[in-house]
Formats: structure tokens, sequence, C-alpha cells
């Protein structure tokens, strides 16, 4: 018998499933199931990888076993990007933006989901399905599609975006709109999978979560293996934050890195178990029933309380909340510059913000935040934004309708000059 390269194991009662088992959790207790790999890697080993892919060039990290089978398209290889003015917005002088944004279906669920659906295709699923804000339908149906198996989503109605849901819809997954809200959708899907066989690819699923590890992977790497001192990212479900965890602990294993960073996981105020339960030692989850303009980490209950837990005490973590109005202002200061994003995102800068207001991050640390979805995932906020009756008028910039007339266009760019020698 050859000795086993990656199998799963039960995060509460340790039992052990092999790499191949389908089960969603663990049969003996419920609990949830990690990846254990029995491979180690060096720097140098990483550094002559030749895969397109953000994620399986990290794949002796990731699933050594399925390197030569993945479903790929590829995604990854975001850039990592710095702002002036949104450091100075914030307060500090060395901040970073890993944009996840710019994977191919829009968001940091592809990284997840690549996985995913290999493993899904390796043990010949027979159709696969998610519970979704959006991002991770959007992701599962255009994977399922590149593979050929059929995608179920369930997601909450008038919670989703528009650009999400059709994203899903055109990329042929079957939709069901549940009248209900995220958790609703997640204990629908979880019953609905353990009875009708099909793959549960949520974010409990620990193989997405070997994906998502990579944008730490691949964040240190592009800071030659210098870790920062934090890294800082919106919270909702918490499996990205789990990821980040896990992702840090391997990298000091294997020697990638001599320190590990501090882990700010960012959530809505009215969408905050995970920070209320931080300000108590973690005493225990009490789940709310959320409400944010941030639908992406609209979660009342996140599935991955215990795996967050784990991140944020194994970084020195801390775990706070910002307020819509705050996740606004900071989307503001990211649209414009260019880079732009959809508004979960906006909470991770704005809680460097505050972060760095309170005392919490000191200016001359260096700190990497996490923008996991583009700006065109959310359009209907950015025309309540810079329309008419705007929700930020501070921050609108409304259209300027003129006659089809050359003197209009020079009289508008007379004003804007007039403007830029007025403000200076
Ligand atoms: C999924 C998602 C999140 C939240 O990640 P969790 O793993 O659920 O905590 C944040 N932002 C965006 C854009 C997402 O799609
Ligand atoms: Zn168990």
């Amino acid at each position: 018998m050859t000795a086993r390269a990656s199998w799963q194991r039960c995060d509460d009662c340790h039992q052990e499933l092999d790499e191949l088992d389908p089960r969603p959790r663990c049969p003996a207790c419920g609990g949830l199931l990690a990846i254990v790999h029995a491979t180690s890697v060096t720097r140098e080993q990483l550094a002559a990888s030749t895969s397109p892919s953000g994620v399986w060039r990290y794949g002796d990290l990731v699933l050594p076993t399925a390197k030569g089978m993945a479903v790929s398209y590829p995604e990854g290889n975001t850039p990592l990007m710095r702002r002036q003015a949104i450091g100075d917005w914030c307060g500090v002088d060395a901040l970073q933006l890993k944009h996840e944004g710019l994977n191919p279906t829009g968001s940091f669920k592809d990284r997840g989901m690549t996985v995913g659906i290999t493993q899904a295709k390796r043990i010949g699923a027979r159709a696969v399905a998610c519970a979704s804000t959006g991002n991770t339908a959007a992701s599962l149906a255009a994977y399922a599609a590149h593979a050929g198996i059929p995608a179920l989503c369930l997601v909450p109605e008038g919670q989703v975006t528009t650009a999400k849901l059709s994203q899903t819809l055109a990329c042929g997954a079957r939709t069901l709109v549940v009248d209900g809200d995220f958790d609703d959708c997640l204990r629908l899907m979880q019953q609905a999978s353990s009875e009708l066989g099909v793959y549960l690819l949520n974010s409990i699923n620990p193989f997405r979560l070997e994906g998502q590890k990579t944008i730490v992977f691949e964040m240190l790497e592009q800071l030659n293996w210098h870790a920062p001192d934090w890294i800082v990212l919106p919270a909702g479900n918490l499996g990205n934050t789990a990821a980040f965890g896990k992702a840090i602990d391997e990298a000091m294993a294997h020697g990638l890195i001599a320190r590990r960073p501090r882990i700010a996981a960012v959530q809505a105020e009215h969408a905050s178990p995970f920070a209320a339960a931080f300000t108590r030692e973690f005493d225990r989850l009490v789940p709310v029933h959320a409400d944010t303009i941030a639908t992406a980490i609209k979660i009342g209950a996140p599935a991955s309380y215990s795996r967050g837990v784990r991140a944020i005490r194994s970084t020195n973590g801390v775990v706070i909340t910002v307020t819509d109005a705050e996740i606004l202002a900071a989307k503001g200061a990211i649209d414009r510059t260019g880079v732009g994003c959809e508004p979960a995102s906006a909470a991770s800068v704005a809680g460097v913000r505050k972060l760095c207001h309170a005392g919490t991050i000191g200016s001359a640390e260096s700190v990497v935040a996490v923008l996991t979805g583009h700006i065109l995932k959310d359009s209907s906020i950015l025309q309540q934004i810079h329309g008419e009756h705007s929700i930020a008028p501070e921050l609108a910039n409304l259209p300027v309708r003129i006659p089809a007339d050359v003197q209009a266009i020079a009289a508008l760019l007379d004003s804007i000059e007039e403007g830029r020698i007025e403000r200076s």
C-alpha cells in the first residue's frame, strides 16, 4: 500500500475519511471536515511551478493528487495593488490591495470552486449544488458548465444582485429562488444534498477552502515571503477567514514565512454574530437576523464559525464591525481611484481605517486588504449612489445632460478646469 498524500479529518472528533469520500460532514459527529496533506513544499519548488493557474501552482499545498486533472480557467494570479489615495484615506502608509474581484467570474469564490468542481468530477458526482448570496452561485455555475456537470443553486429572493443572478442563469445552472434568507437556503440545501446525493459545494466543503488558501500563498509570494503585519478581509460565512488561518498555519509549518500575519475579519454592523462572539472571548455563536447593503456578507449564522474562531486565535487576530455608511464611504474611496469593488469588499478597507483610528493598526505597519468582488457585481448600488436622490450625496457623480453641440462640451471642460484651479 502506498502512503496517502491527503485525507479528510473531522475538526471535532478527529475521525479520518478517505480523500474521495463525498459526505459533506463527519459521519460520526456531524463536525466540519478539514483536508490534511502529508506533502511538504519549499519556496524553490513553488517558484519552479509552471501552472498557469494561481491556485494549482500551489497544488502541492491544495490537492496534490488532483493537480493533473484540474478543472481550471485558469484562475487566481490577481494583482497586489498600491493606491496612495486609499492608504491615505485609511491612515496607513503601506496599504496594499489584493484584488480578488479580478478572478474569472469576478470574485474569490473561483479559487475554491476550481478545487471543489475538480473534486466533484473525481468522485463522479451526478450534480453539484450550493446555497448562495450570489457569488458562489455564479462561480459554481461557470465551473460546472466548464466541467459538464449539472448545477443547482438556491438563492434568497430579492437579496441577490441582478448581476450575480443573471450570471448564474446565463451559465445554465438551475436556479431556485427561495422565500427566505441565505441562512434558510443553506439549511435547506444541506438537507437536500444528503437526501438526494448531490455534491454540496458550499464553503463547508473542505476542498473549497483548500483553494481559497491560495489567496494568502499568492499574496505572500508576491511579497517575497515577507509576511505583512495584517491581512484584513470581509467576513460572512467565515469560509475565507478559516481558509486564511489554515494557509497561515501551513505557511509557517513549511517554513515559507518566518512570522504570522494577524488576521482582521470585518463584519457589517447588522450581520455581525462573529464580531459579537469575539467580544465575549468566543463563548458561543448567537445567530442573528442579518441586514446590510453588503449582500455578500449578509449572513446571520456563519457555517464555518468554529474554523473562523481557530483562525482568529491562531493569528492573534481581531474581529470588528463597520456600519453600512462606513462601507459606502470606503467603496467611494476605492471606486474613485479606479480600482473599484462590490460593497462587501469595501468592508475590508473600512475596517483598516477603523482599526487605524483605534490604534490597533499602527500607521507604519504593513497591511494587505483583500477586495473580494468586482465593482460590476452590484450595479444597482452604483445607480443608487450615482443617480438622482443618491443614497450617498457626497459621493455622487451624476451624468450631465447636454445638447448635441460641441460648445456644451467646451463649456463643461472649462468648468472642470476652473474647479481644479479653485481646489488647488
Ligand atoms: C463570499 C464573499 C464574502 C464572504 O466570504 P465568507 O467566506 O462567506 O466569509 C465576502 N465578499 C464577497 C464579494 C464574497 O463573494
Ligand atoms: Zn466528527
